[in-house]
């Protein structure tokens, strides 16, 4: 996307855009000032948040280690295991989802399960984060190879890596308000279009209705694909929809700590989990989404077409929007 590539923050420039702007407030004052102090001043809190990008990117490459984590397979299994004891280490309370679908292919049983992981369980207020933790069972926009092997580096593993680095700073975010983690299965076991998506969302939605919880959840963020390298995350019109307080809070956040691979403008309207929790659940919950990835349900989409540095400022942005959120 050569329009937007302007808008790039690389990090000599902002340690010189610091430097200028504490001069500038310190020494001249002025008109400008308060702009330049601004920017300044959202570098510092952003240098503040506690997540580690590098860590968060550790975490996406061994999740793509596991290999093709379709719903119902072995690497599926694995990555329950891995992210099981990952977030009871650090001290939250895991719970499986479980539900049966059948095959789209051939109709057998699938055990599928959605991972519910738990911080600050007394709260009755609560809010979701959320991610799709399925991969693709075929790369089908390959041309090359649509029939070859899909890790889902970007598409699957990207927003699962940030939620684990951010269950590592969750300590620092308890408030009145608790946060649940919800890794939703089957959000695209489909080998064609005319199979069903958001099979694990549409069941957590489901569930929550039928049978309300003793908590409610008051808002809701979905994150998925949120590791492209060129990552340019526009507003997604079902989420301004829906949830248009949920994106103003979180785009406030993203701008509060100079983010601005947080564009203002409007993107690709995106059919994702989050329409079942808005739709069946009525939970006001909006997609974090960079839909422009050119990696997209290809063999490519891997770790090296990912980065660190996307990953920490999606990850700050969700930590200084709960910041913001938890005793609101
Ligand atoms: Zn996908």
């Amino acid at each position: 996307m050569p329009a937007e590539s302007g808008f790039r923050w690389y990090p000599a420039v902002l340690v010189g855009l610091c430097a200028v702007g504490l001069a500038a407030v310190a020494f001249v004052g002025g008109p400008n000032a308060t702009i330049i102090d601004d920017a300044a001043g959202a570098q510092v809190r952003y240098a503040e948040i506690p997540f580690d990008g590098k860590a968060a990117f550790a975490h996406l490459k061994a999740l793509c280690e596991i290999g093709p984590r379709p719903s119902g397979s072995a690497g599926m299994q694995k990555q329950q295991q891995l992210l099981t004891e990952h977030f009871t280490a650090l001290g939250a309370t895991v719970t499986r989802q479980t539900f049966r679908v059948r095959h789209p292919l051939d109709g057998t049983p699938v055990e599928m399960a959605n991972l519910i992981i738990v911080w600050n369980p007394e709260a009755t207020e609560r809010l979701l984060l959320c991610a799709h933790y399925d991969t693709r069972p075929f790369p089908d926009r390959d041309a090359v190879r649509p029939r070859g092997r899909f890790v889902g580096a970007n598409d699957g593993g990207s927003g699962v890596a940030v939620l684990m680095e951010l269950g590592r700073h969750m300590a620092a975010l308890k408030g009145k308000r608790g946060v649940d983690f919800v890794l939703f299965d089957g959000e695209e076991l489909v080998y064609t279009e005319q199979h069903e998506y958001f099979l694990g969302s549409r069941y957590f939605a489901q569930a929550y209705r039928a049978e309300p919880p003793p908590y409610r959840y008051r808002a809701g963020v979905l994150l998925d694909m949120v590791g492209d390298a060129q990552l340019l995350i526009r507003k997604e019109p079902n989420s301004l929809k829906y949830a248009r307080f949920v994106v103003d809070d979180v785009w406030g956040a993203a701008a509060r700590i100079g983010v601005r691979e947080f564009d203002f403008r409007i993107g690709a309207e995106v059919r994702d989990d989050h329409l079942p929790l808005n739709e069946i659940a009525r939970i006001p919950t909006i997609d974090v989404i960079d839909f422009d990835y050119p990696y997209w349900h290809t063999e490519a989409d891997l770790p090296e077409y990912c980065s660190p540095t996307a990953l920490e400022k999606v990850g700050k942005v969700m930590f200084e929007w709960l910041r913001s959120i938890v005793n609101r």
